[in-house]
C-alpha cells in the first residue's frame, strides 16, 4: 500500500501510526485484502482505464455485454435481459452514467461518514479523558481518605498515649503511698526482729552474774523505754509499734476510662473532626403555634387549650441558604410521633402561608403519625421503609449534584435518597408535626458539634 493518505485528514500514514488501534488494524487489514484483490483483477486485464467496449462484463445469461444498469432491481443488465420479462417497466441507465450517479451517491455517503467518524474520534477522545480524570480523582481521593484516617489514627495514638500517660501517674500516685507504708512497716519490723535477736541472746546467758551486768547495762534501760509511760495501773503495759499502721488497699479505679473509654474517646475524636455538621439557625415565623427557642436550635408547636386547627402543621426554615457545594446537619427527633424534615428550594416566598409540604420542587422524610415514614420529593410522596426508629436524622445536601440523602445518624447509615430539581437557593425546612392533642409537643433539634459540646472526664 506504501504511502497512502488518511480517509478522513487527508495526511499520509504509515503503517506506525495505524499500531496503536487494535480496531483500525483490523480495518486497514479488512481494506487492504479488498484492495488487493481488486489490484489483482485489474492485472489480469490487458488495459486499465478507460475500460474499452471489449473489456465489458458479459450477460452469463445471453452472451450479450452488460451495458445496462436497472435502477429497479440495482443490477447490471443486457440488452436482452432489458426486454425480458424480469424488468418489464423498470427504470434503466447505461452503465456509465448509472455509475457516476451512484459514484455521487457514494461520496455523500463517505462525507456523512468521514464528517461522523471525526465526530466519533472526538468523543473517543474525549472519553479517555473523563477515565483518566476519573482515575486521577479516584487516587486523589484515596490519598485524602488515607490522609483523614491517619488523622484519626493520630488522634487515637495522642489520646491513647496521653490516657496511658494519666494512668500511670495515678497508678504512681497510689504505688508510692503504698511503698511509703510498707517501708514504714518493714522498719518496725526490723526493730522488732533485732529487738527479739539481743533479747533471746540474754536468755540465754547462763551465768547469773552476767546476765544481771548485761540487764544493768543494756536490759533494763531498753525494756524502760518500750513501757507504756504514765502508766497508773499496777499491771505493766509496753508501748505497740502497730499503732497507725494498717495495709493501704488496692482500691484503685480509673473513671470513666475505665468503664466507658470507647464512648468518651469517641466523644472527644468528634472535636477533632473536621468538617463537622454545620451550624444552622431557625427563623423565626412569627407563628403563634409555633415556639422557636431562643437560640434559633429548635422549634415545637406551642402548647394550646383549643383543639381547633388540629391538623395544623406549620414549618420553619433556616436563616442560612444553600447553593452550592455539599452540607451536612443532623437534627434531633427524639421520639417524636409526626414531623417532617427536608429542604425548601424556593425560600423566597415570603409568606408562611403559601408554602405546604406538597410544593413540588421540595424534598421532605416526614414520619406521619399512625402511618410511617414517607419521602415528598417531586411533587409525590412515596412511602419509605425504616428498619428503626431514629432519634437522628443527618441530612446531606449536594447542592452540585441537586441530591438530598436521610440518614439515620444514630448508626450512620443512609435511609433514602433523592433528586430534587430547583436551581434556586435552598433552605432547611423542619415541621415539628401536628399536635396529637399535646403528645407530640417535643422539639426537633438542629445539633450542634461546635467545642462547647465537648465531652471529657
Ligand atoms: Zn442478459
Ligand atoms: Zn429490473
Amino acid at each position: 500500500m506504501g504511502q497512502n493518505p488518511c480517509p478522513e485528514c487527508r495526511r499520509p500514514y504509515t503503517e506506525k501510526d495505524l499500531q496503536s488501534s487494535r480496531l483500525l488494524r483490523n480495518m486497514t487489514g479488512a481494506v487492504r485484502q479488498h484492495l488487493t484483490k481488486q489490484q489483482a483483477q485489474m492485472d489480469t486485464s490487458p488495459t486499465q482505464a478507460p475500460q474499452a467496449l471489449a473489456d465489458m462484463l458479459m450477460c452469463t445469461d445471453h452472451e450479450e455485454k452488460l451495458k445496462l444498469f436497472c435502477e429497479t432491481d440495482q443490477k447490471l443488465l443486457c440488452v436482452v435481459c432489458r426486454d425480458g420479462e424480469k424488468h418489464k417497466g423498470h427504470q434503466f441507465k447505461p452503465v456509465k452514467e448509472a455509475a457516476q450517479i451512484i459514484k455521487g451517491t457514494l461520496k455523500g455517503v463517505m462525507c456523512f461518514l468521514i464528517k461522523e467518524n471525526e465526530q466519533l474520534n472526538g468523543l473517543a477522545q474525549k472519553q479517555a479523558i473523563e477515565v483518566t480524570m476519573t482515575q486521577t480523582k479516584g487516587k486523589n481521593l484515596s490519598a485524602q481518605i488515607s490522609a483523614q484516617f491517619e488523622e484519626m489514627h493520630c488522634f487515637l495514638k495522642k489520646k491513647e498515649a496521653e490516657i496511658k500517660k494519666q494512668l500511670e501517674a495515678q497508678e504512681q500516685t497510689v504505688v508510692t503511698a503504698m511503698c511509703k507504708n510498707s517501708s514504714m512497716i518493714s522498719e518496725r519490723m526490723m526493730n522488732g526482729k533485732e529487738l527479739e535477736c539481743i533479747f533471746q541472746s540474754a536468755l540465754d546467758i547462763n551465768q547469773p552474774d552476767l546476765f544481771l551486768q548485761w540487764w544493768n547495762e543494756n536490759g533494763f534501760r531498753r525494756i524502760e523505754a518500750m513501757k507504756i509511760k504514765n502508766n497508773e495501773n499496777s499491771h505493766i503495759k509496753y508501748e505497740t509499734r502497730l499503732e497507725g499502721l494498717n495495709v493501704i488497699s488496692n482500691s484503685f479505679f480509673f473513671g470513666p476510662y475505665e468503664t466507658h473509654l470507647p464512648f468518651f474517646v469517641c466523644k472527644a475524636m468528634l472535636r477533632a473532626v473536621k468538617p463537622v455538621p454545620e451550624l444552622l439557625s431557625i427563623k423565626d415565623p412569627g407563628d403563634s403555634y409555633l415556639k422557636v427557642s431562643p437560640g434559633g436550635s429548635s422549634v415545637r408547636q406551642a402548647d394550646r387549650q383549643s383543639n381547633y386547627y388540629k391538623d395544623y402543621n406549620p414549618g420553619v426554615v433556616s436563616e442560612q441558604t444553600f447553593q452550592s457545594g455539599q452540607h451536612y446537619w443532623e437534627i434531633e427527633v427524639g421520639n417524636k410521633l409526626d414531623w417532617s424534615i427536608g429542604i425548601k428550594t424556593d425560600v423566597k416566598i415570603s409568606s408562611k402561608k403559601k408554602w405546604k409540604k406538597s410544593d413540588s420542587k421540595d424534598v421532605y422524610l416526614n414520619l406521619i403519625d399512625g402511618q410511617g415514614y414517607t419521602l415528598s420529593s417531586n411533587g409525590k410522596e412515596v412511602s419509605v421503609e425504616v428498619k428503626r426508629k431514629p432519634s437522628k436524622i443527618g441530612l446531606y445536601l449536594d447542592c452540585d449534584r441537586k441530591q438530598v440523602s436521610f440518614y439515620d445518624a444514630d448508626i450512620m447509615t443512609l435511609i433514602v435518597v433523592t433528586q430534587y430539581k430547583s436551581t434556586l437557593p435552598c433552605s432547611v425546612a423542619l415541621f415539628p408535626g401536628i399536635y396529637l392533642s399535646g403528645k407530640n409537643i417535643d422539639p426537633v433539634t438542629i445539633c450542634s458539634y461546635g467545642s462547647d459540646s465537648a465531652c471529657s472526664p
